[in-house]
């Protein structure tokens, strides 16, 4: 990626319109990326796909999507799982065709089973995912996403080993997640820079410069994820964060997932820009 680009997490609220309409709001409001929200339904046509990918070409924002929330790759039934598979595989397709970068999803949840047994499975999950995607695309990263919950499965870790262990696989760091799931911690420039520190080392400097990241202003119990907030009702400290961000030269793509999407997108992007 050319550079750090910071966007929305689905259309601008302040768009009246579909996909098209939204990707060319991105672009008045001065952001350079927009997640495509597949969360409730993968809700862009194989025959639209191509016109969105010119739209965001045109306007030079870059697309990624976020799988729908019903995922489970742990799942015990069979139906479950496979579904699971195909949704992912669907959304990737579909990102795919609007020419987008990357395709993140919440993998599944422990159940209460050993996080290690959970990780193979979930790892078959996503290398037979892989393996449908690469014959359409070589190029779309397939990213298990950091996950709010300490019930989900998802951590700094794990979502680095999948990584390392399959191709085309990279990681999306929800930073917000990461502070919610470890109840206050990964909150200092300190935390910051030792965690894209790991990243570097663990999977190499490129992992820097294709980077898909998460951020919104979010609410925790001990459990983790409560809900997420606007930036400035909330105690993560995105400041320090985009000081690291900026200290490490990283590039790629900041999804905001504040409620206010657009507002928060812009306030991140402008504390970025004043460092
Ligand atoms: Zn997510």
């Amino acid at each position: 990626m050319d550079r750090l680009r910071f966007g929305t997490a689905g259309i601008p609220i302040c768009t009246n319109g579909d996909t098209l309409k939204g990707i060319e709001t991105v672009r008045k409001l001065k952001l350079d990326s927009m997640e495509l929200e597949f969360v409730r339904s993968i809700n862009i046509s194989k025959e639209k796909a191509p016109l969105v990918k010119q739209t965001a070409q045109r306007n030079d924002v870059i697309l990624t999507c976020h799988c729908p929330y019903f995922i489970n790759l742990n799942s015990d039934e069979k139906k479950k799982y496979y579904a699971s598979i195909g949704y992912i595989k669907n959304s990737a397709i579909i990102t795919s065709l609007c020419g987008g970068y990357s395709v993140c999803f919440h993998a599944g949840y422990y159940q209460k089973e050993d996080p290690e047994r959970v990780y193979e499975k979930i790892k078959e999950g996503i290398k037979t995912i892989v393996k449908e995607v690469k014959d359409f695309d070589d190029k779309i990263w397939i990213r298990p996403e950091i996950s709010g919950k300490k019930s989900q499965f998802g951590d700094l870790k794990e979502v680095i080993k999948l990584s390392q262990e399959i191709e085309q696989v990279m990681p999306c760091i929800d930073f917000s997640h990461l502070f919610a799931r470890s109840v206050g911690k990964n909150n200092t420039y300190e935390e910051f820079s030792e965690i894209l520190k790991d990243i570097e080392k663990e999977l190499g400097k490129n992992a820097l410069n294709e980077m898909h990241i998460h951020v919104a202003g979010i609410e925790y119990t001990d459990k983790g994820e409560k809900n997420h907030l606007r930036l400035e009702e909330s105690k993560f400290n995105y400041k320090d964060l985009l000081k690291a961000l900026k200290e490490f030269k990283c590039k790629g793509v900041v999804t905001c997932e504040s409620p206010n999407i657009e507002s928060d997108a812009i306030l991140l992007q402008k504390a970025y820009n004043s460092f």
